[in-house]
């Protein structure tokens, strides 16, 4: 498994709770919330790494956060 490079960074908690609200008003447009959710993401720069390790605090052990494996900065991301 890969290791999170040190200069690869994670969304703020605060970066999370604006993407979430924006998952919630693309549900309120019928698109969703991962779409909102996502694009928030997107347009601060963050993609999410499919190769990358989980990044949840407790390592997903009560299930995944929504923001598991953004990131910002990932080496040789594919740029989308
Ligand atoms: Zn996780």
């Amino acid at each position: 498994m890969l290791k999170q490079p040190k200069y690869a960074l994670s969304p703020t908690a605060n970066e999370v709770i604006d993407a979430e609200f924006a998952g919630f008003s693309s549900i309120d447009e019928g698109q969703g919330f991962w779409y909102g959710f996502e694009n928030h993401l997107m347009a601060l720069g963050y993609e999410r790494i499919a190769e990358a390790p989980c990044s949840c605090a407790d390592n997903g052990w009560h299930g995944h956060q929504s923001e598991c494996r953004w990131f910002r900065d990932w080496p040789n991301a594919s740029k989308l």
